[in-house]
């Protein structure tokens, strides 16, 4: 932290601040120039907040000079994270596609859709059984049922499961059901006792964006997670909000080396609700591999026309089978197995 003292500040004013950053068990480097007084903090300055020092008689501003961010931070870590899920690797050099319907829906379409999923050579399933959806007279999923169907489609093909937890009250039930992989929505990225909760046991989890949230506050979000001991984190770019109307959401490509440079966590983009039309998914999802995604979350069901949320997003299994194929190109040429 530096603060940035007035031109005609007093002495008494410098003493100030110093006491201030000293009682917080940091020391002080007086720098005196011919136009500014600048004062650094020297040692954790992760305890100290602009908004401590603005306020006091003398003091122009103050900021942060190193990153909030400390557990997710590349600083903190130099080489790439591989979160290991049953098995299955995410941010290694194979990338990953997590495929499957948004929701749950009965035991006949999820094991079809497992199926599919396992003949497509997905190594992950995902499937929503609690439903975050806009309004509250729309299916809001199976609940604890789903997470039974789904595990029971799933085990037949040693499929590893990812789902959304929007209630730390059913973490014990996830736990439960042995899911392998908690996906926070993007409307919860900012609930920060959900993410303390998840922090709290170390099954992988999927961190999706905050449809509105910068790069930094979905860092932070990581950094609640990771502050609790699970340092088993991904990152899903799913699309943020824009004055655009033609599509969904716009897919952040550049969020994606952006995050390669700023953490040592796996990345990887969900095309799905980004662009929220099935036609535009491959297209989306090929970027997103070339700009260096990890992996990939597609939603795709049996049969999209009859799909009971998201249904205009589905891939069907043959379109998502041609995905796969054509994904293992883009993976080629930038020296990635798929
Ligand atoms: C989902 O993956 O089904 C979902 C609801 O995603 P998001 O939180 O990105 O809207
Ligand atoms: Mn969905």
């Amino acid at each position: 932290m530096i603060i940035i003292m007035n031109s005609g500040v007093t002495d008494e004013q410098v003493d100030a601040v110093v006491n201030k950053i000293r009682s917080f068990g940091l020391d002080a480097n007086i720098s005196r120039g011919t136009e500014r007084t600048v004062i650094g903090a020297i040692g954790d300055e992760r305890k100290l907040e602009p908004e401590m020092f603005d306020t006091l008689p003398g003091v122009e501003y103050s900021m942060h000079i190193v990153k909030q961010y400390k557990i997710v931070s590349r600083e903190s870590h130099k080489h790439d994270t591989l979160i290991d899920i049953r098995g299955v690797q995410i941010g290694g050099n194979q990338i990953q596609v997590i495929g499957g319907p948004c929701s749950v829906e009965t035991q006949q379409q999820m094991d079809l859709a497992a199926q599919q999923v396992a003949d497509a050579g997905c190594r992950l399933m995902r499937g929503g059984a609690f439903k975050p959806r806009t309004s509250p007279y729309t299916f809001q999923g199976k609940g604890e049922e789903g997470l039974a169907i789904f595990r029971q489609a799933a085990d037949k093909h040693n499929l590893p499961i990812v789902t959304e937890l929007m209630d730390a009250r059913m973490l014990d039930t996830f736990l439960k059901h042995d899911v392998d992989v908690i996906q926070i929505g993007t409307r919860s990225m900012q609930n920060f006792e959900l993410l303390k909760e998840v922090g709290r046991i170390n099954k992988p989890v999927i961190l999706k964006r905050g449809m509105s949230a910068t790069i930094s506050e979905w860092l932070m979000a990581a950094e609640y997670i990771a502050a609790g001991g699970n340092h088993n984190i991904i990152f899903c770019e799913r699309g943020i909000r824009s004055f655009e109307t033609a599509y969904r959401n716009v897919m952040d490509v550049t969020c994606i080396p952006v995050l390669k440079k700023e953490t040592h966590l796996p990345v990887i983009v969900d095309p799905s609700h980004a662009g929220g039309k099935a036609w535009m998914v491959p297209a989306l999802a090929r970027a997103a591999i070339a700009a260096g995604a990890d992996g990939l979350l597609v939603e795709m069901h049996p049969n999209p026309c009859e799909a009971w949320c998201d249904a205009d997003q589905a891939l069907n299994p043959q379109e998502f089978k041609d995905l796969m194929g054509s994904l293992k190109g883009i993976a080629q040429v930038i020296g990635r197995s798929m």
